[in-house]
C-alpha cells in the first residue's frame, strides 16, 4: 500500500466510498464526480501506477480487473446498449490519479471517443 495514493487509502477501507463490487483482488467504486448516469472505477487493490504497468507486471490480475469490470456491466445494466471501458494513462491522456484503474461508463449514448 502507497499511503499517499488515495485509491490504496480507498482500498484499505480508510477512505469512504460506495462499493459496487468487491473479489480478493479488485475493487469496484462509483466515481466521486460522475461523467455518464453510470460511472464506476476498477482497481487493482495492489498498487500500480497505471494499466501498462500493471498490464506487464501482472497479466493475471490485469485480467481479473477485466473481469470485475464485466460484471460491474453486467450489475449496472449496461451489457443490452453497451458502456465504454476507458483506462487514462500518463500526462497526455490527462490521468489524475496514480493507481491503474479502470473506468466503467454507460447509461446513455456516451457521444464520440474524442473530443478535439
Ligand atoms: P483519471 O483522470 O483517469 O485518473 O480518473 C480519476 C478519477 O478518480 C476521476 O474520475 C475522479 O472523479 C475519481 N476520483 C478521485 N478521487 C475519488 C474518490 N475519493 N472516490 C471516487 N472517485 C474518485
Amino acid at each position: 500500500m502507497n499511503i499517499d495514493c488515495v485509491f490504496c487509502r480507498i482500498a484499505a477501507g480508510e477512505i469512504p466510498t460506495t462499493v459496487v463490487r468487491e473479489t480478493d483482488t479488485t475493487l469496484a467504486f462509483r466515481d466521486l464526480a460522475p461523467q455518464a448516469p453510470v460511472h464506476v472505477l476498477v482497481i487493482p487493490k495492489e498498487h500500480y501506477a497505471d494499466v501498462a504497468t500493471l498490464g506487464q507486471a501482472d497479466p493475471q490480475l490485469a485480467g481479473e480487473v477485466l473481469a470485475t469490470a464485466a460484471a460491474v456491466a453486467e450489475s449496472e445494466g449496461l451489457l443490452a446498449d453497451g458502456f465504454r471501458l476507458m483506462f487514462n494513462t500518463g500526462a497526455y491522456a490527462g490521468q489524475e490519479v496514480f493507481h491503474a484503474h479502470a473506468h466503467v461508463l454507460g447509461g446513455a449514448p456516451l457521444g464520440p471517443m474524442l473530443v478535439r
